[in-house]
């Protein structure tokens, strides 16, 4: 049985002397998380990506255990029932969720833990977990997050359309997070992160 420990500060304890953290990266799909956390990951090897669950197909070329555990929707409702997940939501028709006890034991063996998770999930971990780090990412503007949903090329005009009238509702609340960083310049907005995540 793993036992959370309070976050709410970075002192360390006599159980624990160093206490890790969450942190969130969220913003609409397309607007280059991803690409944003794995440059993270692959520069600062401190930090633990935590792997989602999805009952999301794979899409071409991704890997299951790497990209997500790819379930199906029975598998999904057991881990709700068991409590298995930190957090969880519905995402244009498919559901994406936490894995719960991998993530609370890096936290407390003190690592910088790393979730990449739309506005819903993003708002459950803040309610669950008051210190968790949270940055939303914005694109310049939604036309160029339009282009880079159509160039990524992988969904369907169908999943498009619903994943910009998420994205539509999604940005009105990049104010809620304690970081905004526009993904206009790759490499500022890395910068960005990394001034505010070890400075
Ligand atoms: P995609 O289908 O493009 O991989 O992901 C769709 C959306 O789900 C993205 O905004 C992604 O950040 C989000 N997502 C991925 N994993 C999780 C998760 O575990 N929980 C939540 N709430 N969202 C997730």
């Amino acid at each position: 049985m793993i036992r959370v420990l309070p976050i709410q500060s970075s002192a360390t304890t006599k159980e624990s002397p160093n206490p890790g953290r969450l942190i969130v990266l969220t913003g609409p799909s397309g607007v280059g998380k991803g690409t944003l956390m794995r440059s993270l990951l692959h520069r600062h090897p401190q930090l633990y990506y935590s792997v989602s669950v999805t009952t999301r197909s794979p899409r071409p070329g991704e890997i299951d255990g790497i990209n997500y555990y790819f379930i199906n929707h029975s598998q999904f409702e057991q881990l709700i029932a068991e409590s298995e997940l930190l957090e969880w939501a519905e995402f244009t028709g498919n559901y994406y969720g936490t894995p719960r006890e991998a993530v609370l034991k890096q936290i407390n063996s003190g690592k910088l833990v790393l979730l990449e998770i739309e506005l819903e999930g993003a708002r459950q971990i803040r309610a669950s977990f008051p210190s968790a780090f949270s940055i939303f990412i914005l694109p310049p503007c939604f036309e160029e997050l339009e282009k880079r949903i159509r160039l990524r090329g992988q969904d369907s005009e169908d999943a498009i359309a619903r994943r910009l009238h998420r994205a539509h509702e999604e940005i009105k609340a990049a104010n809620e997070f304690d970081l905004q960083i526009v993904n206009d310049d790759f490499q500022t907005a890395l910068n960005d992160i990394e001034a505010a995540l070890f400075k």
